[in-house]
């Protein structure tokens, strides 16, 4: 356990942070240092062919030490960090045999981690938990994913008596600005399929996200002096309200749970000359989706039909359900479930509210459900990691390593 404190320590305290406002891939120099120890690490303990390429993807193989074929099968995680919070000066703390009360994360600023308001962390009690000073997030998403799969790996390297085929382990930059998933060349990591280690609370395992859109609405208006508008003047901003109050009321973010969809609006800035109001939309379910976007594109036609062609919608699809990529090849989810039973972890199976690079990935050919990786309130300064998980969750990538190689044998 000493030795997956360490790793993870080493690799929290380099700031990673990403910044969306970039345009380069890394978005930050920083996440190279990071980068460069992590390929320094994979080659240490033994793994082959690493490589890192002029955008910071890292990639390297842990041969196959079986004679029957096996599917090559991969690992992901990302080694940046949320840009929604400081990740510089990570000073972790380590809490010992969590007694199940407040953790006082810093004394100076009155900064606690209470279970009054994070009741997960009774799950916890009489576990190591590794949590931040009050000043920075963690960095546990994603650095408890990496940690397990550099774990994982070496622990294999060590123990040749455990049998798996060939495993690919691959280290993405940027994810936290959605760019994960980019210029991950799925070609050459060569996986059959491949998990991303990144999700939360042990057990957390994951094949389903939102089908995802982005709208932008526009609508131009008439400014005339009030005083002499009869007739004449055109407010967008009147325009732009009834259109919002024409979406399903209950249909929004603060509104739903589980599997239902949303409309979102998320920005709207307007005058009477014009206004512009973003919308993203989300559904697990395509047809769902598909009818969100025909209703908006039905409520702009009767509003232009009104007011003369004012509106004009734009809508853009971000990402889709990566379950229609997962359901013909089920049994790496049934594999992903069949390993985390046997040692013990009841699987939480339930769709993510949001997106993931696996869906990504899935969709460039990768099928990649998301493992949970052991941290709680990613992207703050709350951010914690029960060291047991980060145990438990590299157990799960050795078991997973070990079933594929058995089911395949003859
Ligand atoms: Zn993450």
């Amino acid at each position: 356990m000493q030795s997956i404190i360490d790793r993870f320590i080493s690799y929290v305290t380099v700031d990673t942070q990403s910044d969306a406002s970039s345009s380069t891939t890394p978005s930050t120099q920083k996440q190279w240092d990071l980068a460069h120890k992590l390929v320094a690490e994979l080659k240490a303990i033994g793994m082959q062919d690493v490589s890192i390429d002029e955008h910071a993807y890292i990639m390297a193989t842990l041969p196959s030490n079986v004679s029957h074929d096996v599917p090559t099968i991969g690992f992901v995680a990302h080694f940046d960090t949320s840009p929604d919070f400081s990740g510089t000066n990570v000073k972790p703390q380590i809490v010992q045999n969590y007694d199940g009360k407040d953790i006082l994360l810093n004394a100076e600023q009155n900064i606690v981690l209470s279970p009054d308001y994070f009741e997960d962390l009774l799950l916890y009690k009489g576990q190591t938990l590794i949590t931040t000073d009050g000043t920075t997030l963690l960095g546990a998403d994603d650095k408890a994913g990496i940690t397990e799969i550099v774990s994982a790996m070496e622990y294999l390297i060590n123990h040749p008596e455990i049998k798996h085929g060939t495993i690919r382990v691959g280290f993405t930059p940027d994810e936290e600005i959605g760019r994960g998933a980019h210029k991950f060349d799925v070609e050459k990591f060569g996986a059959q399929w491949a998990y991303t280690m990144d999700g939360s609370q042990i057990g957390e395992l994951e094949y389903e996200n939102f089908n995802a859109a982005g709208a932008v609405i526009t609508v131009k208006g008439r400014s005339v002096h009030p005083g002499y508008a009869k007739g004449k003047m055109v407010n967008s901003m009147r325009i732009t309200s009834e259109l919002i109050n024409k979406l399903p009321s209950k249909e929004v973010p603060e509104r739903t749970e589980g599997r239902e969809g949303f409309f979102h609006l998320t920005d709207i800035q307007g005058s009477i000359e014009e206004t512009r109001a973003q919308f993203i939309i989300r559904d697990h379910d395509r047809e769902a989706f598909e009818n969100r976007k025909e209703l908006l594109k039905k409520i702009v036609n009767d509003l232009n039909q009104q007011y003369n062609g004012a509106v004009t919608l734009e809508i853009k699809d971000q990402y889709f359900n990566m379950r229609e990529k997962v359901e013909p090849v089920f049994h790496i989810v049934e594999i992903a479930e069949q390993a985390m039973k046997s040692l013990g972890i009841t699987p939480i199976i339930k769709p993510i509210r949001g997106g993931t690079d696996g869906s990504q990935l899935s969709f460039m050919g990768l099928p990649c459900p998301n493992i949970f990786a052991g941290g709680h309130n990613f992207h703050g300064k709350y951010e914690y990691v029960p060291v047991e998980s980060m145990q438990k969750a590299t157990e799960v990538i050795v078991k997973i390593a070990e079933l594929t190689a058995s089911k395949y044998k003859q």
